[in-house]
Formats: structure tokens, sequence, C-alpha cells
């Protein structure tokens, strides 16, 4: 997440015909990936394909075992929960009507490849974010809202900081980031040492600190610089800043979950299923469910976040990843504040929730469901409060950002992730060192196991693209090994 104002601000800054075309460029090429999804890994003979236990019915598992599927595989899915999905997660349930909030996984990027090409191949429509650039932000800094000018002061300091991390990006290797120039040495370098040798203005810096820390659920001294710079170069450079953040697909994101389970069949995936154990055979792997079913394959693809690994037996142990905290909490307002259509829906704090928006933008409703972000420390802590702890910090909050939200509000809810038995994170980052350590090493998986999910992204991490990059190259490189 970069968080939407952020994201809007810079919009405005390059203007909106710069941002629609580099929209149409993108959307252009991911319909030619599109077209190369499943085909490309048809083309392999089915007679040299093998057996696949698929751990995890997230976006990571579920692509892998399409794209297995299409190019002859025999696969089975094991997912622990009564749905598909993971952590994407589209609720119908909060709002009244159909109006539909992301609980997970919500802001899709016109710079998400792998996402735009199955938005097209499954005819699931896209709709832009609204981005408010010409409405004043709502900025709640060090105890007091700023001026319209002085938040666009900060912003103007603070993308300075962005851009500077932008021209650091350009000669990442996004395939083998630990082959860029100077890997080991960026990598051993936090995110938060490049800000800090940045000489921005304190209040610049503070900002951008909490805005990235936000977004990639760790502190940024706990944060590669090498994955960070990968990242932005992944996204397209300067286009990372202005283009991650600009669509939901209407209906549900998890409706890409569905699509991908209604052509796997209920017979390939088996819900309610948790694994408890993964162990190689003299040739495959064995996965046991809790329940003591046996599965034996020649290839088993754990497809979970690092955090839960250790409440599984898998031999060998692999190495971990680090994961961070994400939540959010939804405030349900009926009807629509009219200061959501007087000014703009964003804000962005350094109090709990960091970034907020309506959940419910885009869907012409007259209620509105107010989104608060938080990523990092301020999620942990707001993660481990007593719910109504954390309402009233919340609540509090909002009465600084927005007033005439408590008059408004009907129904709170948490989407309290890293409490969440089948997550226990909000989404991976790696610390400084584990790309060059380690990333590739999972990368590689043993002969009898395999990793996707997020955390195996390069130029994705923590996103929804990342869990589908990740499925679909393991599947690759499955069906060419
Ligand atoms: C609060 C929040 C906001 C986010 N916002 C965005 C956003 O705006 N844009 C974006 O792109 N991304 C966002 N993300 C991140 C995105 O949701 C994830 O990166 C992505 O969905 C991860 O997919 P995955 O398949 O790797 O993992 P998961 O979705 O976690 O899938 C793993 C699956 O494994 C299952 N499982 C767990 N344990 C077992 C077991 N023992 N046996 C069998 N199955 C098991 C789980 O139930 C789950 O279904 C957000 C995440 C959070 C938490």
């Amino acid at each position: 997440m970069i968080g939407p104002w952020l994201r809007a601000k810079r919009q405005g800054r390059f203007g909106r015909d710069h941002f629609l075309d580099r929209r149409e460029v993108l959307r252009q090429a991911a319909l030619v990936l599109a077209a190369g999804l499943s085909s490309c890994t048809a083309a392999r003979p089915h007679n040299r394909a093998g057996r696949v236990v698929v751990v995890g019915a997230g976006l990571a598992g579920l692509s892998c075992a399409y794209e297995l599927l299409a190019c002859g595989f025999d696969v089975t899915v094991l997912e622990a929960r009564d749905r598909v999905g993971g952590r994407v997660f589209s609720r119908s349930d909060i709002a009244s009507g159909d109006g539909n909030v992301e609980f997970g996984g919500e802001l899709i990027g016109a710079n998400h490849p792998h996402w735009q090409a199955y938005a097209s191949h499954f005819d699931l429509p896209l709709m832009e974010i609204s981005s408010d650039e010409d409405k004043d932000a709502r900025v709640l800094l060090g105890g007091r809202m700023l001026a319209a000018a002085e938040a666009d002061a900060l912003y103007a300091a603070m993308s300075t900081g962005e851009d500077a991390l932008t021209r650091a990006a350009q000669n990442m290797d996004v395939e083998a980031p630990w082959l860029s120039p100077r890997a080991d040495e960026l990598d051993a370098r936090s995110l938060g040492q490049f800000i800090d040798g940045l000489a921005l203005a304190p209040e610049a810096a503070r900002a951008l600190h909490l805005s990235l820390a936000c977004d990639n659920a760790v502190a940024t001294s706990k944060q590669s610089l090498l994955a960070n710079l990968t990242m932005i170069k992944a996204h397209g450079g300067g286009d990372f800043w202005t283009l991650s953040e600009t669509h939901r697909c209407r209906g549900g994101n998890q409706q890409l979950a569905m699509r991908f389970a209604q052509t796997l069949g209920d017979e390939r995936i088996l819900l309610e299923t948790p694994v408890a154990s993964i162990a190689p055979l003299a040739s495959g792997a064995r996965v046991t469910t809790r329940a003591g079913g046996v599965f034996d394959c020649d290839l088993a693809v754990l497809a979970i976040p690092p955090s839960l690994w250790g409440g599984i037996d898998i031999t060998p142990r692999p190495p971990t990843l680090q994961t961070g905290a994400a939540l959010k909490h939804f405030t349900v307002l009926d009807p629509r504040p009219g200061e959501f259509v007087t000014t703009t829906q964003y804000a962005f704090s350094d109090q709990l929730p960091t970034m907020c928006w309506d959940g419910l933008d885009g869907q012409g409703r007259s209620d509105a469901v107010l989104v608060g972000f938080a990523g990092a420390e301020p999620a942990a802590l707001a993660s481990a409060m007593p719910s109504q702890e954390r309402n009233s910090q919340i609540a509090e909050t909002y009465d600084w950002l927005y007033p005439s939200v408590r008059a408004h509000s009907v129904r709170r809810y948490t989407a309290n992730w890293p409490r969440d038995p089948f997550t226990q994170t909000g989404y991976s980052f790696p610390a400084p060192g584990q790309i060059t350590t380690l990333r590739d090493r999972l990368k590689r998986g043993y002969q009898h196991l395999v990793f996707a999910g997020e955390h195996l992204s390069s130029g994705f991490p923590g996103y929804m693209e990342g869990a589908l990059d990740s499925g679909v190259a393991l599947a690759r490189a499955l069906a060419t090994r």
C-alpha cells in the first residue's frame, strides 16, 4: 500500500493525461501477458506432468494450481479455511445492500500485469479509484491538522525522497535482485538509513518513514533497501508512486480466487483441510493433514505465509522471511457524510489509523465505509489491543480528521489479520540481508517441496500481484523442469 492520499497528490503533480496514457500502455502490456499465461505452460507435453499438492488457496496457491492444471499436472489444493482467497476477502455483509468491502487486499495497480491480465482473461471489471487530486488533503501530524498549503509543502518535500529512491532503483535486476550492481551493500543497508541520508526537513523525513513503514508493514529500519529498489523498478520506476493503487475489482477482488477455483473444480480443492506436516519420500513428498489425511505426491507447493511455517512440521525446516503487521478498521457511516463529497475521502496521520479512505468508493452509494489502515508498529499495537480501546483511539483520530464521522457511525469492525490463525501477519517485507542470503534459496526450494506466496515475489512483495507473480512463475518453472 502506498497510501491513496500520496498517490493522488503525485497524480495531480504529473497531470491526469500523463496518468491515463501510462495506464493504457500498461493495460496493453497486461493483455499481451494474458495471451501467454496458460498457453505458455500448456505447450509442455502432458505425459511428463506429475502429481502436485498445493497447500493454501490464496491467490498464489490458486494461480499456481490453475496454471499447472492447464498443462496437464494432477493438482490437489488443500485449504485450511471454509473459503478460497486467503487474505483477499470481499465482504458484502458490512454495508447494507450489496456494497462490497475488501477486508484484505484491496487496491490493484495499473502496473500490476498479472492482475490486469487475469481480469481481462476472466472478464472481471476493474474500476478506477477516485483520485480527489483537486481536493485538499486531510493530514494530522504532531497533534494538529495541517493547513492545505502546509500539506502540499510536506508532500513536495516527501516526493524529493521518493524521487531519490526512484533514481537509485534504475539499475536493479528485477528477476534476480541478488545479481544487481552492489547487491550485497544495498541489501545490508536499510530503507531507514537511506532516508536519513537524504537531509530532508525533519517533518518530511518523519512522514516518509511513517508512510513507507505503513506500506511495507515493518519499520523502515527493518526493510532491505535492495528489496525496496527492486520493488520500485518492477512497478515501472516513477510509476510506482502513481500507478500501484489505481483500481478495485467491481463486485469484489475475491472473484478472481473464485474464478480460479471454478476452473479447478470442487474435486481438486479440499476446504477445511489444514495441513500439519510435509515430509520427503524416497521420491516425492508426503503431506499430512491435521485430521490425519495423507496425500502422497511428486511435489508439494507450500503457499502459506512464512508467519505460519513454525506451526507446521516441515522437513527440512526452511529459513524464514520477515513478515510484518497490517490491519484494517471499518466504520460504517449511514448516511454518507456530506464532507465526503465536499472534501477528499483520503487522510494521512501519525495516530491510529495511519491512512484512511472510503471502502465503498465508486459504488454509487448513499452510505460509506470509512477504512482505517495501519501497518508496522501501530498495526502490531492495535492488533493486540482490546477492541473497545482500539475503537475509541480510532474514533478520537477521526474527530480530528473527519468531524462529522462520529455522528454518522452505525457499526465498527476490525480485520485483525495478525490475530487470524491462518495468516498471523499483514504481509511480508525482506529484512536487511534477506534478499542476498534467503530469497534465491527459497525460490529454488527442495527436491520434494517448493514455495509460492507474495513473500517470494521480488518485484511485488506484500501485494496481491506478488502472490500471482510467484504462483505463475513457479508453475512455469515446474512445467519446464
Ligand atoms: C490489511 C491488508 C491490506 C492489504 N491491502 C492490499 C492492497 O490494497 N493491495 C494489494 O495488492 N495487496 C494488499 N494486501 C496484501 C495481499 O492481500 C496479499 O499479499 C496476498 O493476498 C497474499 O496472497 P498469498 O496467496 O500469498 O497468501 P494468502 O492469501 O495468505 O493465502 C494463504 C492460504 O493458505 C491457507 N492456509 C494457512 N495455513 C494453512 C494450513 N496449515 N493448511 C492449509 N492451508 C493453510 C490460508 O487460509 C490462505 O487461504 C493487503 C493485506 C492485508 C492484510
